[in-house]
């Protein structure tokens, strides 16, 4: 079914060589009448090859995947290219110019919207952008996230399941062959309304990333992704490699479901007790939220619902009931590659 979008561009996605501009959704608010939202992209192209689409900006305070792609978009030769980079290093730019992980002009998180309407509030019309007139064009989706403001997250490629075992197999290698220190599958639930979910239900191949968080530039995430990137492009064949692959990780990991997360069950300032990576068991204490102006009531102890390693833990102290305080993640027993 074709969706009539508004969204334009100058940009020929059929054209060799590199392209750099914008494309246009309309968004007309009290100040801008007949205005657009102007979304970066560049298209690098040059011979016959797969399309990898590189997005980055899903949500607005996350920035390894964004630098990472501008710096691509600059530092590439078209020669350098076998086959066609469709770069979208900010896509949700509301949320990206205000720095926060929702867009600030429909309240909406994009990475719940798929697949979008272009008939809807400004975050749905670019999904459904992202969803009907780019997916189509790509053989390889990379979607590049980091924590967030509210999360710290070990550094790691990620791998969307894909209900076709082969389809799972291609995603899982071209997540292997990203390079980065920890490979994590995580299907959020079952979620359906992400990017990534969007291109595995359109049989591209898939590939995650959660480069740190803490609405900060980590200087080790962004190394893993400039170099994650590379080499996944490497591993398409639309660049040449720039050395032997890397090395796979010896386990991979998975969040193993609800019990994966702990969750606050009350208000209050949050004390987790274990730093990112250490290894932690099912029904082991957590940490406790502590009520700050009732300092007669004892603090309430978290525990964990799962053994593991700690993969994510909340950044800010402050805590609301159902807020997630720590995730844990534990070896994947699946099939790999
Ligand atoms: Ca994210």
């Amino acid at each position: 079914m074709s969706r009539k979008s508004t969204a334009h561009t100058k940009l020929d996605f059929g054209k060799s060589g590199k392209q750099t501009g914008f494309v246009y959704i309309p968004q007309s608010p009290h100040n801008d009448a007949w205005g657009a939202v102007p979304i970066p992209m560049a298209i690098i192209a040059n011979g016959d090859g797969p399309t990898v689409i590189l997005q980055g900006g899903n949500h607005g305070d996350e920035y390894e995947g964004p630098i990472t792609i501008g710096e691509l978009i600059r530092d590439l030769d078209p020669g350098e290219v076998q086959g066609r980079i469709i770069c979208l290093p900010a896509i949700n730019v509301p949320a990206v110019n205000a720095g926060r992980r929702v867009s600030p002009v429909d309240g909406l998180n994009m990475n719940r919207t798929f697949p979008g309407d272009p008939a809807g509030t400004i975050t749905q019309q670019i999904s459904a952008f992202v969803n009907d007139q780019i997916l189509p064009l790509g053989d390889a989706f990379l979607d590049l996230h980091s924590g967030g403001s509210s999360l710290d997250i070990l550094p790691s490629a990620i791998i969307e399941p894909a209900p076709d075992p082969e389809h799972h197999r291609r995603n899982a290698a071209a997540v292997l062959a990203f390079g980065a220190p920890l490979v994590v599958v995580i299907d959020n639930l079952g979620e359906a309304r992400t990017s990534t979910a969007a291109s595995v239900r359109a049989g591209l191949t898939t590939v995650g990333t959660e480069m740190a968080g803490r609405g900060t530039v980590s200087l080790d995430a962004l190394a893993i992704c400039r170099r994650g990137a590379r080499n996944v492009l490497a591993h398409l064949g639309v660049l040449e490699p720039q050395g032997p692959a890397p090395e796979r990780p010896e386990t991979v990991l998975t969040i193993p479901g609800p019990p994966g997360y702990v969750y606050s069950p009350t208000d209050g300032v949050f004390e987790g007790f274990h730093s990112l990576g250490s290894e932690v068991r099912a029904g082991q204490e957590a940490g406790r939220v502590h009520h700050l102006t009732d300092p007669f009531h004892p603090p309430e102890t978290l525990y964990y619902g799962a053994g593991g390693i700690l993969y994510g833990r909340r950044q800010p102290g402050r805590v609301e009931p159902g807020n997630c305080c720590a995730v844990v993640a534990a070896p994947y027993e699946g099939d790999l590659p």
